[in-house]
């Protein structure tokens, strides 16, 4: 049986204080401010803004939706149900992934108030919802 990710629901009033609260770190960008920023709701219904902390290398550049994330994983929650978008793939990449490790598809609140879960932002998933990285006919490396 294929694993199915679960919608928590999420109401108007929690996807507008969500994008609030991504607003309301806005000049707390790194380093310069009024770049990207991102909100996550957990669970528990705590909202945990993030904001983009930028690297010279670019590579290593934090987005906004990744420090989100690990706001609410500094505060014990990994259980996200929504995060504010729209996202760049990397950060849809990380949002599949905590979605795959929950169980919860998590909702991707819109600037415009549409709710669009982020299974329906990944046509072909890697990993899969199982979590597989690897073709049936290919094996793991080790
Ligand atoms: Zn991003």
């Amino acid at each position: 049986m294929t694993k199915v990710l679960k919608i928590h629901p999420v109401t108007p009033a929690q996807a507008q204080a969500m994008q609030a609260a991504a607003k309301a770190v806005k000049p707390n960008t790194f380093p310069v401010p009024d770049h990207f920023t991102a909100a996550v709701l957990t669970t528990s219904g705590a909202i945990y803004p993030g904001v983009s902390y930028r690297s010279d290398t670019r590579t290593l550049t934090m987005h906004g939706e990744a420090t989100a994330l690990a706001h609410a994983a500094i505060h014990g929650e990994s259980d996200i149900i929504a995060i504010t978008g729209p996202n760049c793939h990397i950060c849809k990449q990380l949002i599949w992934e905590s979605a795959i490790r929950s169980g919860i598809d998590i909702q991707v609140a819109m600037d415009d108030g549409q709710l669009v879960p982020i299974s329906k932002q990944m046509p072909y998933p890697w990993p899969d919802v199982e979590g597989r990285k690897f073709a049936k006919h290919e094996k793991p490396l080790n």
